[in-house]
């Protein structure tokens, strides 16, 4: 039997990890649950699936968890956390931002398999994160869909046979949006994705295609590739979730309906792979793939993951913090939507960088670049 702990248990990653251990269960079981500050919601999820640990962020959060009787050890704070990390066989870390690096550093620290749906973790601290799991062992095993289906592809061939991998992005849903027309969009609208139901930040910055700038940085970490040979490709059916092109011309692709509940599945079951399929397929799925450049004028977020890879160092942190910034802003109303990028990328080309930074460099490049972001959004 597995022993997981999901950190981030309330969230969108978080409710899909639950519909897989259900499925998975007994042989998977879920044995501790975090949560920033749903204390109710992560009480009703301790009582269904009769967690040893059950904890969040902070006090407030606390009494709500103790209020609604979780029937489990509960807690807040770091040194709870890690001790039902320390428990664990798999740590699914699903927290939203910068708050995931934590759990994610914790789990390789204690030589667990990480399955890591945070790309914060790689884009804050992917030297870091790395270094820590060749010291325990410790196996990163992606839940991000794009790195999933690379992780699976890379499967055909040795890595030093990859020529380069393919991150695919949807495109958001303002795809074909005129600049007149993004100067307008509204966090309703933005909010609103075309193919995958996701939380309210990263459904934003798939709007922006910031989104694929995180994960051209993450994609860097986990695969050990240089920019120039990570690209991105807007796909819009959102079925072609990743490729890798091998030298010798071979492509390999991983194809499915987009369902977070797969790539959950398989870092919870690698190297083995487990039944039922969770969406039907149908070939009628198939019928019309396309794939296009990004247009990086209309959506200039698009290359920041490339010049954040160059410029490394704390760079990722420095754009990650902006755009959180940023994004929040807009969905308060307080900023136009173009205005997002315009700040992540004035914070990022003027911001001091650290070469090999440790985590309090990561955590004061994380804190500057916020100050700095602020000051830009007003
Ligand atoms: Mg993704």
């Amino acid at each position: 039997m597995v022993a997981v702990c999901l950190v981030g248990a309330t969230g969108s990653i978080g409710r899909s990890t639950l519909d897989v251990v259900r499925t998975l269960a007994p042989d998977v079981r879920l044995q501790s649950a975090f949560c920033g500050r749903r204390g109710a919601d992560l009480a009703a999820i301790a009582r269904e699936f009769r967690v040893e640990r059950a904890g969040v962020a902070g006090d407030d959060a606390l009494r709500e968890l103790r209020a609604q009787d979780p029937g489990c050890a509960t807690g807040a704070g770091e040194e709870f956390l890690e001790e039902a990390i320390a428990a664990a066989d798999i740590v699914v870390s699903a927290a939203t931002g910068a708050a995931g690096l934590p759990a994610s550093l914790l789990a390789v620290r204690h030589g667990k398999r990480l399955a890591l749906a945070n790309k914060e973790s790689l884009v804050l601290a992917g030297s870091l994160l790395l270094r820590e799991a060749e010291r325990t062992g410790a196996e990163i095993v992606p839940v991000d869909s794009e790195h999933s289906a690379i992780f699976q592809a890379m499967r055909a061939g040795q890595p030093r046979e990859v020529a380069r991998i393919v991150l695919t992005a949807s495109g958001g849903p303002f795809r074909t949006a005129d600049a007149a027309a993004l100067s307008r969009v509204t966090p309703e609208q933005a909010l609103a994705h075309p193919t995958w139901t996701m939380g309210p930040r990263i459904s934003i910055d798939s709007a922006t295609l910031m989104n694929k700038s995180l994960e051209f940085i993450e994609a860097h970490w986990l695969f050990g590739l240089p920019p120039d040979r990570i690209e991105i490709a807007v796909h819009p059916q959102s079925i072609v979730h990743g490729m890798v092109e091998f030298v010798d011309g071979s492509i390999v692709a991983q194809l499915g309906p987009p369902d977070m509940r797969v790539p959950i599945q398989v870092a919870l079951t690698w190297p083995e792979r487990r039944g039922p399929a969770f969406t039907g397929f149908s070939l009628a799925d198939f019928a019309q793939l396309t794939f296009e450049a990004p247009d990086a004028d209309r959506f200039p977020a698009v290359r920041f993951g490339d010049r954040a890879v160059r410029l490394g160092g704390t760079a990722g942190a420095v754009l990650n913090a902006a755009n959180e910034v940023a994004v929040d802003r807009f969905l308060r109303g307080d900023l136009p939507f173009p205005a997002i990028a315009e700040v992540a990328g004035t914070v990022l080309d003027s911001a001091s960088l650290v070469a090999e930074p440790n985590l309090e460099d990561i955590q004061a490049a994380d804190a500057a670049a916020r100050e700095e972001a602020s000051l830009c959004c007003t």
